[in-house]
């Protein structure tokens, strides 16, 4: 499964991956000469006639995950072009990605290559993108931002307008910190990797930020009244979505009440190096 769509200036590569019979999209997007993020190796079939086409001198990745970084390598290797990351993420892009066999079905295996870091913003051919760093999904994380344009790739910030499970390493707290940050600037049309193009980002971004400080406050009054995190986990979870079952519980409600619990806004929490 592949679309192709054009918004304005930017254009999108949708995809679909699955292991088993569960299945998530990836966007890809492309816009003068730089390529956001390089999408999963397991759709390698899709993704690579698509960039085979495009002149792509800057690659610029929003965090390491092996969904967004599958293709650098051939990006690289094949296209010449300049791969940029967050400079504390170069070092794990050089190595072969190392992650659950899970994530290794729905989006491949990553090879490494070289990155460069970026550091307060990154160029496509003709404009310039703030990167914001916005840790909380992961520690490196970064969205692009003109303003001129009125235009945000968000990477896996917004994902979903309300979350109910999220990655043991992901710090919730912090994402409210990060969405918060992105909001003090003028956007309006959000590229997200996973939801696709959101016409009305910024209305998109308030309404997770809302939903999310309404659960932390609900969640810590729970915990205020003597519930453990497993107590109001189950209390308010109840039922264990695909993810958790399919990712062995990489993925888990647990991981995400626990995080509102014990997390402050940070650089993210059990950070591996
Ligand atoms: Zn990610």
């Amino acid at each position: 499964m592949m679309k192709i769509n054009q918004h304005g200036i930017v254009e999108s590569l949708h995809v679909q991956c699955n292991a088993g019979n569960m299945f998530l999209n990836y966007f890809l997007y492309y816009i003068d000469g730089m390529l956001v993020d390089s999408g999963p190796k397991s759709s390698k079939d899709t993704i690579l006639p698509f960039l085979e086409t495009k002149e792509i001198n800057t690659v610029a990745l929003t965090h390491f995950h092996e969904d967004h970084t599958g293709n650098a390598a051939w990006l690289q290797r094949e296209k010449g072009a300049r791969i940029y990351i967050h400079p504390m993420s170069i070092e794990i892009c050089r190595r072969k990605g190392e992650y659950p066999s899970y994530r290794h079905e729905f989006w491949g295996s990553r090879e490494g290559f070289d990155a460069a870091a970026i550091r307060t913003n990154v160029q496509s051919d003709h404009y310039t993108w703030e990167a914001i760093h916005t840790p909380g999904h992961s520690r490196d994380h970064l969205v692009f931002i003109n303003e001129e344009l009125g235009i945000l790739f968000s990477g896996d910030l917004f994902v979903t307008p309300k979350p109910k499970i999220s990655m043991w390493q992901e710090s919730i707290p912090t994402v409210m910190d990060s969405i918060r940050t992105v909001l003090a600037y003028d956007v309006k049309e959000m590229y997200c990797a996973h939801a696709g193009y959101i016409p009305n980002g910024r209305e998109m971004l308030e309404k997770k930020l809302n939903y999310l400080e309404e659960t932390y406050e609900e969640i810590h009054s729970l915990h205020d009244k003597g519930y453990t995190v497993e107590e109001i986990d189950e209390r308010r979870y109840p039922t264990a979505s695909p993810l958790k079952i399919i990712s062995n519980k990489e993925w888990d409600s647990v991981h995400f009440v626990r995080s509102i619990v014990e997390d402050e806004p940070s650089l993210g929490r059990h950070v591996k190096s």
